[in-house]
């Protein structure tokens, strides 16, 4: 039998147990599905500095337990389960968990999809193994743990460039390893990272081997066909992120790089949605909601600029609030 309900939330990072925060004391009853990665990327992170309210730091893991048990004290549901599939094209939304049958699962009046983004990794053995123990994907969040140590962050593009100079303010040797001899990023960060003292390039280089057991200790690094060997504290991705949209791909309009369009989301798309979106009074209507009417987004699905829980957290909570009054506005 279907389930009918108000406010279906997919994904379980910061971005949709805020919004479930929210939701749940606006009595909305919201269901969240937390799919596979429960808790998101935050998951694989050991120490978040960051987020607001924890002058001590907080593991990645706690953090998005506590947030969640906040949650469930208002109400919300989370259900360890994966949406399978999601049917747009009419009203109420149709979705159906793991196991498809013919009927939906459940029938839902709104939904909030933060389904997130997952960092792309170069597929190495013990990459993964690795992660929070020297192998990172955020700079941002974990440059202050590598205060005088040494460090390689991989690839060209603009993330690289931030990414090598935040190590740069506590690293004493930052390493960039590029697989070409140009970077791609913008010609700005570019000449300041090329100007930096503690930052050197490793051109036309990739790495093929990350070593360490219980820590990254050193990696195996190609340099024209010739490799080497590097003692190594930390070694950061920065090779470009994939929004997770195969839900909704061929729902939903989305930016080139596959992101979901808000009328919110720092693309052109998103300012052309946003123009289409001005009200009499001259703002935009419920700026969470996506190209289909009673479809919100949040988080890194959305996010090709920021890309933190934090940042996250606010626009599920920002998802929430406008899911809530698109609710009461259309269905009272
Ligand atoms: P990106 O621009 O797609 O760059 C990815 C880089 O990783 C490229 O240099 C690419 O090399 C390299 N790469 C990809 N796959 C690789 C692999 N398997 N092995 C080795 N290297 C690999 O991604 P991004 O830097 O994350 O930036 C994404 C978007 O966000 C861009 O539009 C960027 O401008 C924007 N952004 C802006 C800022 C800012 O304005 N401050 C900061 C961060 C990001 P090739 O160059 O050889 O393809």
């Amino acid at each position: 039998m279907s389930k009918h309900i108000r406010l279906a939330i997919i994904g379980s990072g910061p971005a949709g147990y805020s919004a479930a925060i929210y939701s749940s004391r606006a009595q909305l009853n919201p269901i969240v599905f937390a799919g596979s990665e429960i808790g998101g990327q935050l998951m694989y992170t050991t120490e978040v500095e960051n987020f607001p309210g924890h002058p001590e730091g907080i593991r990645g893991p706690k953090l998005m337990n506590d947030i969640k048990t906040q949650a469930e004290k208002f109400g919300a549901k989370v259900l360890f389960e994966s949406v399978s599939k999601l049917d747009l094209s009419s009203k109420p939304f149709k979705i159906w968990v793991n196991d498809m049958q013919s009927d939906p699962h459940y029938f839902a009046d709104s939904l909030i999809i933060s389904t997130g983004a997952t960092a792309m990794m170069l597929n190495l053995d013990n990459e993964r193994e690795l992660l929070g123990r020297g192998v990172s994907t955020c700079a941002v969040c974990d440059a202050a743990f590598f205060r005088e140590k040494k460090v390689f962050v991989v690839g060209g593009g603009d993330s690289a460039m931030e990414d090598a100079l935040a190590l740069a303010n506590f690293s004493d040797q930052v390493t960039i390893i590029h697989r070409r001899d140009k970077f791609r990023a913008s010609k700005i960060m570019q000449t300041r990272v090329l100007n930096h003292k503690k930052i050197s390039v490793l051109w036309n280089s990739h790495v093929k081997k990350i070593n360490g057991t219980e820590k990254l200790e050193s990696l195996e690094i190609e340099t024209a066909g010739v490799v080497s060997n590097h003692q190594a504290d930390g070694l950061f991705m920065a090779i470009g992120h994939r929004p997770q949209n195969s839900l909704i791909s061929d729902q939903l309009e989305l930016t080139a790089e596959g992101y979901i369009v808000t009328s919110q989301s720092p693309s052109k798309e998103g300012t052309v949605l946003a123009t289409k979106r001005v009200n009499n009074q001259g703002k935009i209507v419920y700026p969470t909601m996506t190209s289909a009417e009673g479809v919100f987004a949040a988080g890194d699905v959305v996010d090709l600029r920021y890309r933190q829980a934090i940042t996250a957290s606010g626009m599920g909570a920002a998802a929430a609030l406008d899911a809530e009054a698109w609710l009461l506005e259309n269905q009272g």
